[in-house]
């Protein structure tokens, strides 16, 4: 049987695998998908997340749930050789192993810039994970109760 590797459960990973699971006919071929979470996040929910309006849990789609047959892995890919057709994946717990492959779908997805401005990266919170969208609303609700307990702002006049 011929094995797919799909690297990355994301966007692109996830309907992969999914619109494969449809095409595919029975015993055409074994296809694995690895990616260190066990969640698909809606990106383009982050903002309504952050916002407070949409849940966290809402904006992601446990991938074992929605996957029947698609052998999913959680660890993370970290290396390939095309030469030999092999991939390396490091889980979260125990050494690496070597999973072979006769087709890869690279669909590992991107990582936030933080660019050369004084600050920003130990500062700033990114908005690419479920995680950080939550923490970026626990830091502005946490910021409005802390306002609201001030004592008010004198003018300069002391009025
Ligand atoms: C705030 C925000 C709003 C957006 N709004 C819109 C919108 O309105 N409309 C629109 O079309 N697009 C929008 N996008 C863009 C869209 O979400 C992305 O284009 C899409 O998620 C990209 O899919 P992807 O599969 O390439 O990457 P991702 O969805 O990021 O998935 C990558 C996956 O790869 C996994 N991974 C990373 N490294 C490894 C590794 N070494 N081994 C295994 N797995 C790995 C990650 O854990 C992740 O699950 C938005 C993005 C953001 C951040």
């Amino acid at each position: 049987m011929r094995k797919i590797l799909i690297v990355g459960g994301g966007y692109a990973g996830f309907y992969t695998a999914k619109k494969l699971e449809k095409h595919l006919r029975r015993g055409e071929a074994e296809v694995t998908m690895v990616d260190p979470l066990p969640y698909m996040t809606y990106q383009p929910f982050l903002p309504e997340v952050a916002a407070g309006s949409v849940e966290p849990r809402h904006a992601v789609v446990p991938h074992r749930r929605h996957l029947r047959h698609t052998k999913v892995v959680t660890a993370k890919v970290t290396k390939v050789d095309h030469a030999t057709k092999t991939a390396e994946l490091t889980p979260p717990v125990g050494d690496p192993w070597t999973i072979e492959y006769d087709t890869i779908v690279m669909t590992a997805g991107a990582v936030s810039r933080t660019f050369p401005i004084p600050g920003v990266a130990d500062q700033a919170i990114g908005l690419k994970t479920i995680e950080e969208a939550a923490s970026i609303r626990d830091r502005m609700t946490e910021n409005f109760v802390k306002a609201s307990t001030m004592p008010p702002a004198r003018s300069a006049t002391g009025c």
